[in-house]
């Protein structure tokens, strides 16, 4: 397995598996949770809604005892049912009903005579209707329970109004009382300021009457809210057309959950993306550093052949000429040149490295200057033009006016000896360069061409980089130090300019270095 492979799976093991299992039981769990605070609002808004039926019920059967009280009291109770009937608005009548020839016979005590004989026969009707709640609730009272109940009115007949009734027993008999209310006005007058009490800024209550849909009262001044759209809707148990909605006051519960759990959603996979670019990047620096430790172990073995081949030349001819085994003049020259040519690879090398750690230290001051572009390069070309003719190379300089940039003179031949050099190395087959010259408003290029052996597109990405040496499918690879270009960028940018590269793998390749114009 390779190094950088088991990092990956190493960081993949360590941060990524984990945080994954994570991300999936929380993005689980946050479902889980939405439903739990859902019906934990759904309890609340329901224990509100069971509240208000309980003081609605309350109410009325705070009447239910008053009248009780006054009915005991047989000297003034007719007088105090009338001031009873003067003082709540909301009852219409009240009666008592008896038991006659089988049927329920109501005697109705109101303000208005009229209204006896309006309501009379219907409410006769309603009652007798209902006897099994009726005698449900003689049986309560038998047992010591007094309870007051809605008569279900289904044929409509009293609607609005609403019969309710409850068992009484004055003095040892059983009578069936009851009242007619008026369940728009109770829920105005009565039920309202409860309601009122009870939303504050929090909840909207409203109330509908079932029979036609109609908004009867809200605790919003201007509720255009539908009777489908109430988070929670209940009957209201005295009234029983009619319905109680609830929803809270701005976003619904639904939306206010599915919000958050949106935004944790998003928190999440926000997190997971920044962990995973962190890995991406922590991946990177490290299989960059595993590739500069790579190429390091290389170049150690790359100079120490470099070094070796002049070092086994000197040596040998070296002791040929002092055993003096060469007679001829001739022969001992060319020896004696083989040794000076060698030396000065050897030295070529060793201040390639020298200047590179030199470079690396930070301690190569270079000094700008104006320099002449087209001077500095024929005074390298003319000191080159003897060897690169011996390696059987022709050159072109283009034609162009004299450019003149802001240069250390020493770097830059040094950055233009290196490319000449790596032309040289790299060409195979045709043996040319051409050097050309460009300039946009405040910048000059210098492009070095050579028709050699190309880069592949992968590699050209890294030749700038430290001791980086093209490995693969380079039949002409010669020695080399993969030292070369890395000084090159560092020299260029030093002088506060650029390098890039065009290449086609086997047809060449052009470098390009830009400098700051001298103005
Ligand atoms: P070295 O030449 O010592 O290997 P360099 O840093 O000078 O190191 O170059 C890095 C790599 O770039 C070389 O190994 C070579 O493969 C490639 N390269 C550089 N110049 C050329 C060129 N003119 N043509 C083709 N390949 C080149």
């Amino acid at each position: 397995m390779t190094p950088t492979r088991k990092i990956a799976i190493i960081l993949g093991l360590i941060f990524l598996i984990p945080a994954l299992f994570f991300s999936v039981y929380e993005i689980s769990g946050l479902s889980r949770d939405e439903k739990m605070i859902e019906s934990i609002y759904q309890k609340q808004l329901e224990a509100i809604l069971f509240s208000v039926n309980q003081y609605s019920d309350d109410a009325a059967n705070g009447w239910m005892a008053k009248l009780e009280a006054k009915r005991a009291n047989v000297s003034t109770s007719k007088a105090a049912l009338q001031e009873f009937l003067m003082l709540n608005t909301t009852t219409v009548l009240f009666f008592t009903a008896d038991s006659s020839a089988g049927k329920l016979q109501p005697r109705i005590f109101s303000l208005d005579s009229t209204l006896n004989v309006k309501y009379g026969p219907l409410l006769k009707d309603v009652i007798n209707r209902n006897t099994k709640t009726v005698r449900q609730l003689s049986k309560y009272k038998r047992s010591g329970f007094q309870k007051l109940e809605a008569l279900n009115d289904s044929l409509k007949q009293l609607s609005p109004l609403q019969v309710v009734v409850w068992e009484s027993q004055v003095q040892g008999t059983s009578t069936l009382c009851g009242l007619l209310l008026d369940p728009e006005l109770y829920i105005e007058n009565i039920v309202g300021p409860r309601l009122q009490s009870i939303a504050q800024e929090q909840f909207i209550l409203s109330v509908w009457n079932t029979q036609n849909n109609a908004q009867l009262y809200s605790t919003l001044t201007l509720d255009s809210a539908r009777f489908e759209q109430q988070a929670l809707t209940k009957s209201f148990w005295i009234f029983p057309s009619y319905k109680l909605g609830i929803r809270t006051n701005g976003a619904s519960v639904e939306s206010l959950v599915r919000e958050r759990t949106n935004t944790n959603l998003l928190l999440l996979i926000g997190l997971d993306v920044v962990l995973m670019a962190a890995l991406l990047l922590a991946f990177r620096s490290v299989k960059k550093e595993v590739q500069l430790a790579q190429n390091k172990a290389d170049f150690v073995s790359n100079v120490s052949h470099e070094i070796r081949t002049p070092l086994a030349l000197i040596s040998m001819f070296a002791e040929t000429l002092e055993l003096g085994r060469t007679k001829s003049e001739e022969k001992k020259q060319e020896y004696y040149a083989i040794i000076s040519k060698e030396t000065q690879r050897l030295s070529g090398i060793v201040n390639k490295i020298l200047n590179f750690s030199q470079m690396e230290a930070g301690k190569k001051i270079l000094h700008v200057e104006p320099v002449s572009l087209h001077t500095l390069l024929s005074d390298i070309l003319h000191t080159y033009d003897f060897h690169l003719k011996n390696k059987g190379f022709s050159y072109r300089v283009d034609e162009a006016d004299s450019i003149t940039v802001l240069a250390d003179k020493a770097a830059l031949t040094e950055i233009i000896i290196n490319l000449i050099d790596n032309a040289i190395k790299y060409s195979t087959l045709e043996k040319r360069l051409i050097f050309s010259f460009s300039t946009t408003a405040d910048m000059a290029t210098l492009a070095v061409r050579d028709f050699g052996i190309g880069i592949h597109a992968t590699d050209q990405k890294h030749i700038f980089d430290k001791f980086y040496r093209v490995s693969t499918g380079n039949l002409a690879k010669g020695p080399g130090t993969g030292l070369g270009l890395s000084l090159v960028k560092q020299l260029v940018e030093q002088q506060r300019g650029t390098i890039s590269v065009s290449s086609d793998l086997g047809k060449g390749s052009t470098f390009f270095v830009t400098l700051p114009l001298s103005k």
